[in-house]
């Protein structure tokens, strides 16, 4: 039986569907990139944004024509989506076979068997809280980079977030494990490995926290680069930055989201951290690994901020000045408390400010980018640009998109590139010998 998984959301979802993978590998089912192919269809699902969930359930409809003419064709349904709605899905559409939320995928085997044998809709999404995945190391659908999940959930409960009802409370995966993962995918020769995890700051396995986890995957042999996400501000010690710094294979970039730059905001929201704070955090990165790239996450017209507290988070941002920054305006999501607020911001006010941060970061990002002009940067190539075939892309350290004359012998290899100019959010180059 062959299966394919349609992948939505973040890189733990990456992470998920390539452990999906190895569970049902393991259970004699055969992964296939063909959708035509596949006897059995899964969708792995985001929830952090309605839209995600729209876009997902349309792609369901579309694939459930299938079964007019495949009348053995399985379709399920895992990840945020299936754990926030279960069988409701199942109600929205009779098609679809199967439900499967985040701490049962042990189970994924022994219920696609259970439909074989008699065909009715299956939901299955307990939650137990400490489903680490133990012993899966999974197959790797990307040659190149290693997303490596280091622990699960979150226990911060920001009022706009739903990831803490879906994914659970935290825990953290064991040092060996992790240890073995990342060794597997050096011996493949895999580069680079980000370390995944919804606030990785809070690793703690016997005794060993993030930074003496860094320190440990730094020492392994055949990787050359390690990155992580996401990190919260409120968690960001001197030990972590101090170990970012001295941990040559560490690479000089952080993803930190600062959400909001006013402190009222940041308290509604249950960020547990100042403006200040977050500055002060900014403040020793650079004073100690000075080349550092900070990229950031913005929520602009959460529920009450005024103009004047939208003004704190524009001048933070021009204040910091971020390498690049996702921003979104403020979009309530069902089951979390700022949905239930009652001075939600008008939707014109939302997508306005949210306009002049992007104005503002975009000026930003332009400036800083071409401040790279005349840099030689090493970039680990990853493939053809999309838009010249003779043009091949990478990225360097600090995370940005490099493009360069080259050819397909450089794929997976580690080379330096001179910048000549920076056009949006790409820098534009060539080899140096
Ligand atoms: S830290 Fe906050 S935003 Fe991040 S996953 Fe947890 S609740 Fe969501």
């Amino acid at each position: 039986m062959k299966f394919i998984i349609e992948t939505y959301g973040c890189q733990m979802n990456v992470a998920d569907s390539e452990m999906i993978s190895t569970i049902m590998e393991n259970s004699g089912y055969e992964l296939t990139d063909t959708l035509t192919d596949a006897d059995i269809i899964m969708f792995n699902t985001c929830s952090v944004r309605q839209h995600a969930e729209d876009r997902v359930i349309g792609r369901i409809s579309n694939e459930v024509a299938r079964k007019i003419s495949n009348k053995n064709l399985v379709i399920g349904v895992v990840g945020c989506m299936a754990q926030r709605l279960g069988k409701e899905l199942g109600e929205m559409n009779t098609k679809i076979d199967f439900v499967v939320g985040v701490d049962n995928y042990f189970k994924l085997p022994e219920i696609i068997e259970g439909l074989y044998n008699k065909r009715h809709f299956v939901s299955s999404v307990d939650m137990n809280h400490k489903e680490i995945y133990h012993d899966i190391y999974p197959i790797r659908s990307n040659e190149l980079n290693a997303f490596v999940t280091i622990m699960r959930g979150c226990n911060n409960f920001c009022t706009y977030c739903i990831v803490p009802y879906v994914r659970g409370r935290e825990r953290s995966r064991s040092v060996d494990e992790i240890i073995k993962e990342i060794k597997i995918a050096g011996e493949k020769g895999i580069k680079e490995v980000t370390l995944l995890g919804q606030n990785v700051n809070s690793y703690s396995w016997e005794g060993i926290n993030f930074p003496k986890l860094l320190q440990k995957v730094n020492k392994v042999d055949g990787i050359s680069r390690v990155r992580f996400v996401t990190s919260h501000p409120k968690d960001i010690s001197d030990e972590l930055i101090e170990t970012m710094a001295s941990c040559d294979k560490v690479c000089e970039h952080i993803h930190l989201p600062v959400q909001s730059g006013n402190n009222e905001i940041l308290k509604v929201m249950n960020r547990n951290y100042t403006a200040e704070h977050y500055l002060n955090r900014i403040s020793k990165l650079r004073s100690l690994i000075p080349n550092i790239a900070i990229t950031t996450d913005v929520i602009a017209g959460f529920p009450g901020e005024t103009e004047e507290q939208f003004q704190d988070t524009y001048n933070l941002m021009k204040e910091i000045r971020y390498d690049f920054a996702f921003m979104f305006k403020y979009s309530p999501r069902i089951g979390t408390k700022a949905a239930e607020f009652n001075n939600q911001v008008e939707e014109a006010v939302r997508l306005e400010r949210l306009q002049r941060l992007i104005d503002l970061q975009t000026e930003i990002t332009h400036e800083k980018y071409k401040e790279q002009i005349g840099q030689i940067k090493e970039v680990y190539v990853e493939g053809p640009s999309k838009k010249d075939e003779n043009e091949y892309s990478g990225k360097s350290r600090d995370f940005k998109i490099t493009i360069f004359p080259g050819d397909e012998s450089l794929v997976g290899k580690l080379i330096k590139v001179k910048v000549e100019d920076a056009v949006g959010w790409t820098l534009k180059g060539h080899l140096v010998e």
